[in-house]
């Protein structure tokens, strides 16, 4: 179990980071994983097992990571590992129909309900990029709009406003500034792309009224996710859901990070709304790639081969290996009448509930958003943290990030990141929650 220690030895972890920077960008393979947000640099990591993960030096972690919500069941959960060695050793993948790709598909729509059909991608960013090609040959029409501080992945048009900028340059609420995420895509890329801030109907609907008529799609995450974890506003998503019909257009729920999480049907389930088309991945595929976009069939029948059909190709489409993981997960999360979910939520619940308790008795300005799988850590002065603007002004990063750091140094593995998340996994016990919140206490004791 790990001890709550100051400082632990890294030094293989800064040897290993060193070579890697030799060849790799940042010495890793998305900047969210580097020095960009560890200071100095990352804790190379080794081995997972349940909740547990290793570093290079043999320093063990609490996991409150999860690969970034990819691992529901936790590292190596013995079933998983047993569907894996099993399938690898009659052949990772064809280029077939399979049965392992039909049983997946199936487990899937007994668990979504708006799921009529399915198709699998590998990646959350590739369903949400597909999602919105089908919405767009469905309705005729190119724009959409998306939300400020919301992320749908890496496609050009949605890399929008996915990070942070200071408060007094967001502009009006009906007219927000405009932020590239990135050099390198064509202004032109973003001229479909309407903008609206989150959790505020007055906004979205003067913003409707003006650009409505055009749009293809509104997309929305139903828990913003990647400003923390800032949740709906009471009766919000179905609200948008209205508008957006009203305007013609599709609405689109992006459960990449929340699907088969908060409930067997994900968000949509636990919020009672019926999305148009619905796009999955991370806890999905157990720490395997995978995506899906999910809908009914007047739409995703749009891919069936014809002249007029939606392109979607992909070789590693339906991966045989993720498939038959993705069978085993979703029945290890069905079973027992949603014992999984129980087991979450209690453990998300009890960490959320210690943490509060430590910040008012440690007289921490400090907030926790979020509830059972899924939570943050704000350190405000504020009750509540609605939206981009709101994390934009209120959150103090800086702060998250030293604190976070503090309990790396005692043995709980998470991102000092504000903008991401903490998880927790069916891997997670009451031990873990203990361990965290001994750790929690010591750095706030320190910060205060
Ligand atoms: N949509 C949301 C809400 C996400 O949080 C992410 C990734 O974090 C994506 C889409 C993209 O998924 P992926 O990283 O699998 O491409």
């Amino acid at each position: 179990m790990p001890t709550a220690t100051s400082t632990r030895n890294r030094q293989r972890s800064k040897e290993w980071y060193q070579r890697a920077q030799q060849s790799l960008i940042e010495g890793v393979n998305s900047p969210s994983r580097g020095a960009a947000v560890y200071t100095p640099g990352p804790v190379v990591l080794e081995r997972g097992s349940g909740s547990r993960v290793w570093d290079l030096d043999g320093n063990e972690y609490v996991d409150f990571m999860m690969s970034f919500g990819a691992l529901i069941q936790g590292h190596a959960h013995p079933t998983i590992v047993e569907v894996v060695t099993k399938t690898m050793s009659e052949g990772s993948h064809f280029a077939a129909a399979t049965p392992a790709e039909a049983e997946a598909a199936e487990r899937f729509r007994s668990m979504v309900p708006s799921a009529e059909a399915v198709r699998f991608t590998n990646s959350g960013s590739e369903a949400t990029m597909l999602a919105l090609r089908l919405a767009r040959a469905h309705t005729g029409r190119t724009k959409f709009l998306k939300f400020e501080g919301h992320y749908h992945g890496w496609y050009d048009p949605y890399c929008l406003n996915g990070h942070s900028h200071p408060a007094d340059q967001l502009g009006p609420k009906d007219n927000p500034t405009r932020f590239p995420d990135s050099e390198g895509i064509p202004a032109a890329s973003f001229d479909d792309v309407v903008l609206a801030p989150w959790n505020d109907l007055e906004a979205l609907e003067n913003i409707l009224r003006r650009d409505g008529r055009e749009l293809a799609a509104i997309i929305t995450e139903p828990i913003m996710a990647n400003m923390g974890c800032i949740l709906p506003r009471e009766g919000y998503l179905q609200k948008v859901c209205d508008l957006a019909h009203q305007c013609g257009a599709l609405f689109i729920l992006d459960e990449v990070v929340t699907g088969f999480r908060y409930a067997p049907g994900g968000c949509q389930q636990y919020y009672g709304v019926k999305p148009d088309l619905s796009t999955f991945g991370k806890a999905l595929g157990a720490g395997f790639p995978i995506g899906a976009v999910a809908g009914p069939r007047a739409i995703l029948d749009r891919m069936r081969w014809g002249s007029s059909m939606v392109l979607h190709y992909g070789t590693f489409n339906g991966h045989r290996l993720t498939m038959r993981v993705i069978v085993a997960n979703l029945d290890l999360l069905s079973a027992k009448n949603g014992a999984a979910y129980k087991q979450i939520y209690a453990a998300g619940d009890a960490a959320i509930a210690g943490l509060r308790d430590i910040f008012l008795r440690r007289r921490i300005e400090a907030i926790v958003q979020g509830f059972g799988p899924m939570f943050q850590i704000y350190f405000t002065g504020r009750e509540a943290i609605h939206g981009y603007r709101d994390y934009c002004q209120y959150a103090d990063a800086a702060k998250y990030s030293r604190f976070v750091h503090g309990l790396l140094d005692r043995g709980i593995y998470m991102t000092p990141s504000n903008g991401l998340h903490w998880i927790i996994s069916t891997a997670h016990t009451t031990q873990d929650v203990e361990t965290l919140l001994r750790a929690a206490d010591e750095v706030c004791a320190e910060l205060a």
